[in-house]
C-alpha cells in the first residue's frame, strides 16, 4: 500500500517521490499530533 504524497510546488496529490522536479511530502504528517501534545505538556510545566 503506497502512502499518498503531496507536491510542495503545485500542491497536487501524487504517489511519486518527486513532482515538479522537487521532493514531495506526505499528505498526513505523523508527527503533527505528537508535537501538539508535547507543546501542551511543556506549556503546563512552564505555567507551574
Ligand atoms: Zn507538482
Amino acid at each position: 500500500m503506497k502512502h499518498l504524497r503531496k507536491c510542495s510546488v503545485c500542491f497536487k496529490y501524487t504517489l511519486n517521490q518527486t513532482h515538479c522536479s522537487a521532493a514531495t511530502v506526505t499528505a498526513h504528517p505523523p508527527k503533527y499530533s505528537i508535537e501538539d501534545k508535547y507543546s501542551e505538556y511543556r506549556r503546563r510545566a512552564k505555567g507551574l
